[in-house]
């Protein structure tokens, strides 16, 4: 039985003799495991399609045991972040991050959308990494279920507290201080603030279209960064990689 279906190739394996297998993140099926038979070979008509970080409309047929790649037609290749070893590896966290929290028969459209628009932006736009980065793990954090409480301070209410409590993903003044409570609380300016709110409410196709001061934007890469691994409880190693790139 064949079947279409457009997906962003998150991960890849060598598998066998010249095969790999493919970790793809689908529009309507979810996370799929897919076999390219023969890719690795010189002369592979999927070799483009199916490269790691392309968004392909893949022809696939399937049977009991597995899904062989049967056609791989490139839509995006982001060419020019292959040619940059940062992007490419800010990219490939991208990807884990999804890979992560995407789940098999289950679609994420929204999800594939953000990586899309993430690997756009480090492809094509002259937007700083720092800022799609942040953006990228603010906006994923709020799809995996944890959206930061940011209307005001989670103790007095008050409307511009200056810091964000990490575990609790809520905003407090510095006095407001829960004195049971010994969680990170990291320094967040007006700007920064601002910045937060827009990135978790505002339309994905403007995701990336803001604007923050060097200092806010330390703010801001520092809280997303420490979030995001704190509400997933891990780490990345495509991450690691990343910031020992940036030493
Ligand atoms: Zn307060």
């Amino acid at each position: 039985m064949y079947f279409t279906t457009e997906g962003l190739v998150l991960r890849e394996t060598e598998y066998k003799d010249a095969d790999k297998l493919l970790t793809v993140l689908t529009k309507d099926r979810g996370k799929l495991t897919l076999r390219a038979r023969g890719v690795r070979s010189r002369s592979s008509r999927l070799k483009s399609g199916c490269q790691l970080l392309a968004y392909s409309e893949f022809t696939v047929f399937e049977n009991k045991n597995s899904q062989l790649v049967d056609e791989a037609v490139p839509i995006m290749l982001f060419l020019p972040l292959r040619q940059d070893i940062e992007k490419l590896s800010l990219a490939s966290y991208f990807a884990q991050v999804a890979e992560v929290l995407s789940q098999e028969d289950s679609p994420s459209p929204e999800l594939l959308s953000l990586c899309l628009n993430a690997l756009y932006a480090l492809s094509e736009l002259d937007r700083p990494q720092t800022l799609i980065k942040s953006a990228f793990e603010l906006r994923v954090a709020c799809l995996a279920g944890y959206t930061p409480m940011l209307d005001g301070c989670a103790v007095c209410g008050a409307a511009e507290p200056d810091r964000f409590h990490v575990m609790g993903g809520v905003l407090q003044c510095a006095n407001c201080l829960l004195s049971d409570d010994p969680g990170v609380r990291l320094p967040i300016h007006t700007g920064t603030l601002s910045a937060m709110r827009y990135i978790t409410g505002c339309d994905l196709k403007r995701l990336f279209s803001f604007q923050l001061g060097e200092q806010g934007m330390k703010e801001l890469s520092d809280a997303a960064e420490t979030y995001l691994l704190a509400q997933l409880e891990r780490g990345f190693f495509t991450l690691d990689f990343y910031k020992s790139l940036k030493i």
